[in-house]
């Protein structure tokens, strides 16, 4: 990274888990990093104290209800104010830009990802959606316009970092770690009664409700190995997810030779958020350090694909390829909002998954339009079963 010129940066979903976080990265070394863009969908009162602090070029509010209110509040400060979901495509096309953190919640970071990389911007991805969806398209495009993706998920971090100096040596497993989430031990029965409330109380970390949600039903690991495929070109057999409750290992990489190479770290997002920013280089922090003494032992266990089928239909869906990802996706997407609405049980989410991968119509090579039309119709669909 040249440090004589900050890396401009544009936040998509600022004011989420990872979007507050990339902030305070940006605090932690302004010297490095500056804010040209924030963008959120709903939260307008964060977005303002944020913008006020930053002081970035433009702000986008996603519902425009809230544009008037928001540039009310701006008023008195040299930033650019949008609305709409067409303007936070748009303002990622800036010209000063470096890098993109897409930081939003699900399908919807999908289409101002690719304007991004269309506009040559790195990709500092936080939205693995986009990739479980379209991975395919994006890395074809990443190609065409020469940009590089780097990962933000802690896993791929993880993995992306064992991969530092590795060159052409090949890749014989990618070993992603999950934590089990707060459900780790139950019983089938436990997980039919489980509240929305148990269920967002995660072990180790803090985040957004969905991806929460998706740990507790481990449907997050199942987007995460659909993730490492097209970041890392590994095809689902060779890639292992081992339960590690500690959350200290955040991923392994395992080499034809048989060598293993880990990442290790606290569970705090900014650092697999600031090595995306940074990367190659790192940046020195004051954040805790890992305790070995205090930690005493790392354990593993396997997956149990029985009590948590999510992860078993994120695996199927990756080997049937094609929308199949898109439909899961969109599937999951709809019984999270449910089951964090109280409109299904727990364990509906995996079923309703496998009914709308048995109910959508399949298609092997599809265009853009095509995971459009998947995720609407999909999200209709396993609507009207609610
Ligand atoms: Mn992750």
């Amino acid at each position: 990274m040249e440090t004589n010129k900050k890396r401009q940066i544009a936040i998509l979903g600022s004011t989420g888990s990872i979007g507050t976080q990339t902030l305070q990265v940006v605090e932690e070394h302004p010297e490095c990093f500056e804010v040209y863009a924030l963008t959120a969908n709903q939260r307008v009162d964060e977005l303002i104290v944020q913008a006020r602090k930053f002081c970035p070029e433009a702000v986008v509010i996603g519902d425009d209800t809230k544009y008037e209110y928001l540039k009310e509040a701006l008023s008195d400060l040299p930033i650019k104010v949008y609305a709409g979901y067409d303007s936070i495509c748009q303002i990622v096309e800036a010209q000063p830009i470096d890098v993109v953190v897409t930081a939003m919640v699900g399908f919807s970071g999908l289409r101002p990802t690719i304007v991004a990389i269309k506009a040559g911007k790195a990709i500092a991805l936080a939205n693995k959606e986009t990739m479980v969806v379209a991975g395919e398209l994006i890395n074809e495009l990443a190609n065409e316009y020469r940009v590089p993706i780097l990962p933000v998920d802690s896993e791929h971090s993880a993995i992306f970092q064992c991969l530092a100096g590795e060159m052409h040596n090949k890749i014989e497993k990618i070993i992603l770690t999950a934590s089990g989430g707060p459900f780790r031990t139950f019983t089938k029965e436990q997980l039919e009664k489980v509240t929305k409330e148990q269920a967002l109380r995660h072990p180790n970390w803090s985040m957004g409700a969905k991806i929460t949600i998706d740990s507790a039903t481990m449907m997050n690991k199942g987007l995460e190995v659909i993730e490492a495929k097209w970041l890392f070109g590994i095809g689902a057999e060779d890639i292992e997810v081992i339960v590690h409750p500690q959350s200290v290992v955040h991923s392994m990489v395992q080499f034809v030779d048989g060598a293993v190479k880990a990442q290790l770290g606290t569970p705090d997002m900014r650092l697999p958020i600031m090595y995306a920013l940074s990367y190659p280089q790192r940046l020195d922090t004051k954040w805790d350090r890992l305790d070995f003494g205090k930690i005493g032992q790392l354990t593993f266990e396997k997956p149990d694909l029985e009590r948590f089928p999510c992860l078993r239909h994120a695996y199927d869906a990756l080997t049937m390829g094609g929308n199949m990802p898109c439909v899961v996706n969109a599937a999951n997407e709809v019984c999270v909002s449910a089951f964090l609405n109280e409109r299904i049980a727990f364990t509906d989410i995996s079923r309703l998954i496998e009914r709308a991968m048995q109910s959508a119509e399949y298609k092997l090579k599809p265009t853009l339009d095509d995971y459009i039309a998947t995720d609407c119709e999909v999200r209709k669909m396993v609507e009207t079963w609610i």
